[in-house]
């Protein structure tokens, strides 16, 4: 029905995979991200199965959600992993994840971040500038290693998504510039600590279509060659992550077409594929589950007001995302209209707006795709725990991270008066 593995039981309730959502409110409480397995494995699968013909590197951003349970099912399917920082490294350790499928993007690695990473043999450092490349090298030469390095490139195209969500523009802070890159593999290939391995580009999230990927690649591939002349051979590319979901009836390019034309254009080059997907792998396997606290009709706006707030799902307030909003429990009645907000103190803080729905005080409803950025970009604003989450598989629901208690948010802190 409206997500992959929801579906609502001839009383009306709504369950995901074999779980009712109404008996995990009751278990674990709410506000709580629940996930669904299945989702997880076939949304991997996918990509494995439209790529078979190349066989990419599926590195996983884990950015998109990093919670351990996820990290380990996907290194169970042998994922790869894009981390942005030490954190992300150590949280796919602990997941049992294989730090040689490991690539380090971000445009500010830190040197210990560097570090630690090249302790573990990472795969490859996406290299974001010219300063940073320094770095990696200095670093490289006092560990007695040679780094493997990708440069990210900004090939200037727009994904034609959300300016914050934009990368690969002159404007955006990412990658090094498509005219700056000869002289800086040129650079590369002369220093010590670094072996030159690949390209990389990431043009944005949420992309819906084919032609910003056929652009970028055409840009990048063009580079290969003017490398390749100059006696730089490389051994990989990159084509980032950003492929989109469906919120609200978007028409995403279909994974076939997607791998088919990618294919199509590296056919030839003999280089190996990388992937970096995030939320087209998660986003669609993960709901928030909230209880409306009231009701509150108004002379202009009728509210839900509900358990999960900006704190817990901060995408409608940062993007004005659509996310689906479902009740729990189909009621009979004449729908009302609702804004679904939560309870921080911010005029921001909504979760969904004007939304047909039949609903009574202490109901339950579902926030769906909310499995990417959602738990990730939690905060305690308000000094609220952040949520817990719960992973559903087939008819089992198992606690994957607990609700954060008081004393969890309290336990850096010291009084000084
Ligand atoms: C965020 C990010 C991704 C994942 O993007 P999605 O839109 O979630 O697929 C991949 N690569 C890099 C470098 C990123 O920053």
């Amino acid at each position: 029905m409206l997500t992959p593995h929801l579906n609502r039981h001839a009383d009306g309730e709504l369950a995901y995979e074999g779980v009712r959502l109404a008996d995990i409110a009751r278990e674990f409480g709410t506000p709580t991200y629940v996930y669904s397995r299945a989702t997880i494995v076939e949304n991997f699968r996918a990509y494995q199965s439209a790529f078979a013909a190349s066989k990419p590197l599926i590195c996983y951003a884990v950015k998109a959600n990093s919670t351990l349970s996820v990290l380990a099912l996907l290194a169970s399917e042998g994922a790869g992993f894009d981390i942005v920082s030490a954190g992300e490294l150590q949280r796919v350790i602990a997941a049992g994840g294989d730090a040689s499928k490991v690539i380090f993007s971000g445009v500010a690695k830190r040197s210990e971040e560097i570090a630690l990473a090249l302790s573990h043999n990472i795969h490859c450092f996406n290299i974001e500038s010219e300063a940073e490349l320094f770095r990696v090298n200095d670093i490289a030469i006092a560990a007695g290693k040679r780094a493997r390095i990708t440069f990210r490139i900004n090939p200037d195209v727009d994904a034609k998504t959300h300016p914050y969500i934009s990368t690969g523009l002159k404007s955006n802070k990412f990658g090094v510039a498509h005219l700056d890159a000869v002289r800086l593999y040129t650079l590369a290939a002369s220093m010590r600590g670094i072996e030159v391995h690949g390209i990389e580009c990431h043009i944005g999230s949420q992309i819906t279509e084919l032609s910003p990927y056929v652009d970028a690649l055409r840009r990048l591939l063009s580079l290969v060659d003017d490398l390749s002349a100059r006696g730089i051979h490389l051994h990989h590319i990159d084509i980032g992550g950003g492929r989109g979901i469906t919120y609200q009836g978007e028409t995403m390019v279909s994974m076939n077409d997607f791998a088919q034309a990618v294919e199509r254009e590296i056919a030839g080059h003999h280089l190996d594929l990388l992937l970096e997907p995030g939320r087209s792998i998660v986003g669609d396997a993960g709901l928030l589950l909230t209880r409306v606290e009231f009701l509150k009709p108004g002379e202009t706006k009728n509210f839900a007001l509900v358990d999960a707030g900006m704190n817990d799902l901060i995408r409608p307030t940062l993007y004005d995302a659509y996310h689906p909003v479902t009740a729990v429990l189909a009621r009979d009645g004449t729908p009302t209209i609702y804004d679904v907000v939560g309870p921080v103190c911010e005029s921001g803080d909504w979760l969904a707006r004007e939304r047909a729905l039949v609903l009574e005080q202490g109901d339950l409803l579902a926030v769906l795709c909310a499995g990417a950025y959602g738990m990730t970009m939690a905060s305690n604003y308000n000094t609220r725990g952040r949520p817990c989450e719960v992973m559903v598989d087939r008819d089992e629901a198992h606690l994957i991270r607990e609700r954060e208690r008081f004393e969890d948010l309290i336990a850096h802190e010291r009084i000084v008066v």
